[in-house]
């Protein structure tokens, strides 16, 4: 079988993307896991997902948990939050992670408290993934011993985020994002420039503070098309990301992106947001960015409940995030309706997931699970 490589041309991946679903695919599949075997194992890293608050400032086109609805809002305690980490222990997963709303109710010194004493009772790996935060706070997580920041442009086409997204800073053009990275102790002295006022400044800023850094889009967000999902893919190379996540987009009747479809062909066109879509974008991404842990996310095994999981660990990731958070909390972080599963317990959906991995021939990765370099 031919060789797909990391240098894969634009074109190319714009010719994938836009690729009817018939045997030529195979190719695609079969490169992905063959260059996720061999740069990442087959380890499948376990991630331990705890959404401990569904208050958000922002009020994000597609989101169901955008601060202008009216649902009933949760935070949870910190002692809520360190049962969840004891199932993970219990659960032999080698990281949790935090995420929320973008909540000011979360303060600072409570993320800091609450990383300083995963570390010390459990010393799992810790990734956060709270929004937008200011640079001082991640800088005072890092010190706490926070090891990842999981920040997701979503797209990176500027008109369609500052579309989506009323509320954020606008994205810079791509040759901005590809600048020099700004430095930890930008702002503690005199005349050294302004913070990182978008997501891609705040997770360069995080990696050289020392975090690991994920990003990543959603795919067949309405007004997406082919041409700015493959710069997309490619945006992960250059900016050469620790983690990417790339799931459908899930429609919310509640929100203002709850409509369907337009159903053009071409570049051009508008992205489906279907399983297919997005294992295609997980294959690609494996093959620009051969070691980057690439979670298979809730939300494909969510338009594809009998294999979207599987699927996206057989096209090229190697990470999952099972849901930690207690079901009385979890049925309050809708960010869209019927996430997977969302009533079965940690240890029920353990059951599952081992046998999954054994079907698939794969293994429970064995600690922290950072990205290969
Ligand atoms: N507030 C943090 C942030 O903005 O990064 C993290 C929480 S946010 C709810 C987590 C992720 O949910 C987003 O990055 C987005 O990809 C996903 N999400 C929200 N609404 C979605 C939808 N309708 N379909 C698919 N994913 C969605």
């Amino acid at each position: 079988m031919k060789k797909l490589s990391p240098s894969i041309s634009r074109s190319e991946v714009l010719a994938w993307l836009l690729a009817p679903d018939d045997a030529r695919l195979e190719l695609l599949w079969h490169e992905a896991d063959r260059v996720r075997g061999e740069h990442v194992g087959d380890e499948v890293h376990l991630r331990g997902l705890i959404e401990l608050s569904n208050f958000c400032r922002r009020d994000c086109l597609y989101c169901g948990i955008r601060g202008s609805r009216k649902i009933e809002r949760y935070r949870m305690s910190e002692e809520e939050v360190l049962e969840c980490v004891h199932v993970a222990q219990r659960l032999e997963y080698g990281t949790v992670v935090l995420q929320s709303g973008e909540d000011s109710g979360l303060s600072s010194g409570m993320i800091a408290r609450l990383v300083r004493r995963i570390k010390t009772d459990a010393s799992l790996a810790v990734t956060l993934s709270l929004g937008e935060r200011s640079p001082d706070e991640l800088k005072e997580w890092r010190a706490a011993g926070a090891d990842r920041y999981l920040l997701k442009h979503e797209t990176s086409d500027p008109e369609l985020f500052s579309h989506i997204h009323p509320h954020l800073n606008p994205l810079p053009s791509r040759e901005r994002m590809l600048e020099e990275e700004p430095s930890p102790h930008r702002g503690e002295g005199r005349g050294e420039g302004p913070s990182p006022n978008n997501r891609v400044e705040l997770l360069k800023y995080a990696r050289a503070l020392g975090y690991e850094v994920g990003s990543g889009v959603m795919v067949g967000i309405p007004g997406q098309t082919y041409e700015s999902l493959a710069t997309d893919i490619l945006l992960f190379r250059d900016l050469d990301l620790d983690m990417i996540g790339c799931g459908p987009f899930v429609s919310h009747p509640d929100t203002p992106l709850g409509n369907p479809q337009s159903e053009m062909v071409g570049p051009q066109a508008q992205v489906p947001a279907t399983d297919l879509m997005t294992t295609k974008v997980v294959a690609l991404t494996r093959l620009v960015c051969p070691n980057a842990n690439i979670p298979s996310t809730t939300a494909l095994a969510t338009v594809n409940r009998e294999r979207g999981r599987e699927l996206g660990l057989e096209r090229g990731a190697n990470v999952w995030m099972p849901n930690l958070t207690p079901p009385r909390y979890r049925a309050l972080y809708e960010i869209y309706p019927g996430k997977a599963k969302v009533l079965d317990t940690a240890e029920e959906f353990h059951k599952n997931l081992l046998a999954t991995l054994e079907r698939i021939g794969r293994v429970p990765g064995k600690g922290p699970g950072g990205r290969r370099k």
